[in-house]
This record gives C-alpha cells, structure tokens and sequence, in this order.
C-alpha cells in the first residue's frame, strides 16, 4: 500500500518551498489512493512552538490538505527511538563521541553537507554518555539509490559524511535516526521531500540496511529560491502565502509544471483536477527553482 507523509518541522509558517512539497506528497498520495500522513519533527524542544504547529495545521486546513489519521509527533516517540538505538549498539557500530564543535570546527574538511568527521573517537572506548553523541561508524561501501527526480544518487559516506551522529550531546536523538524509526514505524512507502535533503538520503538508507527495514522510494523536489536566496522559515519568508488559497494551489501547480485547470475554478475543483492530472514525471529534473520569473508572470 502507498503511504506517504509530510513532516513540517514546527519552527515557524510553511513558507512556499513546504506547501510546494505538502502539495507533491498529497497529490502523488491521492492519486495512488494512499495514505497521507502530517509528521510534527518536534524533538528539538527550543525550536518547537505550539503556536507554529498550529499555525501550520491552520495553513493545510486552508488549503483543503487533508492528513490521514492522527497528527504523529515525534516527541512521544523517545522511547521507541531509545529501543532501536539499543538495537543499533548491539551491532557494535555506534561509539561515544566527546569532540567539541569546536574541535569538529577546527579539524575537519567540508563535505558535502557540512565537517566530515574523522572518525576520532571510534576506537577510543567512551563510557560516559552524559554530554557527549553517539556516532555511528559508516564503511567504504558506497550507497546507491535512484531517486525519483533527480535520478541515480551515489555517495561514500566514508568520504563524504564521516560517521555521523544518531544521538546528540544534548541527548536528543538525531533527524536521521529519528525519521528512519518512524517512516519505519508509519510503514511509509514514499517520500516527497525537498532536494536540500538529498545529501543526507544515504546516511538514513544506511541505517535502514543495518536494521532490516524496508526500502523507500524517494523523490527530492526542487528548493525554491528567491532574488538569489534560499527561501526559510527563519528569514521570515512569506511570499505568496498571504494570497488566496486557490492561488497559492495554482502557483504551486504552475511550478510543479502540471496541467492547470482553469483560473475560476474553486479551490474544490482545483484540488479534484489537479489529483485527476497529476504527473510527478512533469518535474523538470533539477535542484533548485528560481520563483522570480514565476511571481513576474503570475
Ligand atoms: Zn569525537
């Protein structure tokens, strides 16, 4: 069965990058008569506000994007998370790490998503988890997957990542061990995400493999950038997202480069033309999208 999902972190309103992939995941989930699943990624408690979960169910109510079952939240999760990182240490592949940022800062090349670590504290025999990560040591073995847009990804984590952190010195567990858990748990077949997380896509396969989980099939839509700029949450970017619901849908169809329907349709009729004609294979292949001539012609 398909199952899908969206998983907002609760940081601030969806600015339009997220409503374009809320929109792909419905639609693709919709027109394959799976299910849609709304994930809150609160585990970090400093960045989670109840006002921005709100205010993000508020944005998907107003655009008729109905979620399937109850709201999963990651914060009830920490015990299966601590189970399964339980059965991760059994493997003997994860080891205490006492680097410092600093010391990671100082020591380490850039990769392709941020220091790659060296791999330091592998053979030193931590005991003391109090303040410290546990890493998760990665082998030579280079991870494949084809990916829905942006077709064959490769990457050696060795090279390219390091061992990376499943548990974080402030005892929070990672995004990357948290979400394998729970498309695990969730039993999601598909995954429509922004490509900024294409980088990081080996690294939860890795662990999926180490745990038996099933595989998933991926797709990594484009980011949307705006007078050269990444659009975020945290640069309070809000364009369009103040505009009608029907026109927020139809611009998001038009970057999704799908069939539109016509302008004065309802919403309801949008939404229905648009599960009707939906073609992920429309995508244009590429990273990034630039909205400015969007909003120009719009
Ligand atoms: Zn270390």
């Amino acid at each position: 069965m398909y199952i899908g999902r969206f998983a907002p972190t609760p940081s601030g309103r969806l600015h339009l990058g997220s409503i374009m992939i809320a929109i792909a995941s419905f639609l693709d989930a919709r027109l394959n008569n799976g299910l849609w699943h709304l994930k809150i990624d609160d585990l970090d408690s400093f960045r989670t506000k109840q006002k921005h979960i709100d205010q993000i169910k508020a944005q998907l109510n107003e655009l008729n994007l109905s979620w399937d079952n109850e709201i999963i939240y990651q914060s009830r999760r920490v015990e299966r998370y601590e189970y399964f990182l339980n059965q991760l240490k059994k493997t003997k592949k994860t080891y205490i790490c006492s680097c410092s940022r600093k010391k990671i800062l100082e020591e380490s090349e850039s990769g392709v998503d941020g220091f790659i670590y060296s791999g330091f504290c592998r053979d030193m025999n931590y005991k003391n988890e109090e303040n410290n990560s546990i890493r998760i040591s990665v082998n030579d073995e280079p991870i494949i997957f084809k990916d829905g847009l942006q077709g064959e990804y490769k990457q050696n984590i060795n090279n390219e990542i390091g061992d990376f952190v499943i548990k974080r010195s402030d005892n929070i567990f990672s995004y990357q061990l948290a979400v394998v858990i729970d498309d695990h748990i969730d039993k999601t077949s598909h995954i429509i995400r922004g490509s900024d997380l294409l980088e990081s896509t080996p690294r939860q396969i890795y662990i999926q493999r180490i745990l038996g989980f099933k595989n998933i099939n991926y797709t990594h839509l484009p980011t949307l950038s705006y007078r050269g700029r990444k659009l975020s949450k945290s640069n309070g970017d809000n364009y369009l997202i103040e505009t009608q619901p029907k026109n927020i849908w139809l611009f998001v169809l038009k970057l999704l480069n799908q069939t539109l329907p016509a302008r004065n349709s309802s919403l309801e009729s949008i939404i229905e033309f648009a599960i009707k004609n939906w073609d992920i294979k429309r995508i244009k292949q590429r990273r990034f999208i630039e909205i400015d001539d969007y909003i120009r012609t719009s």
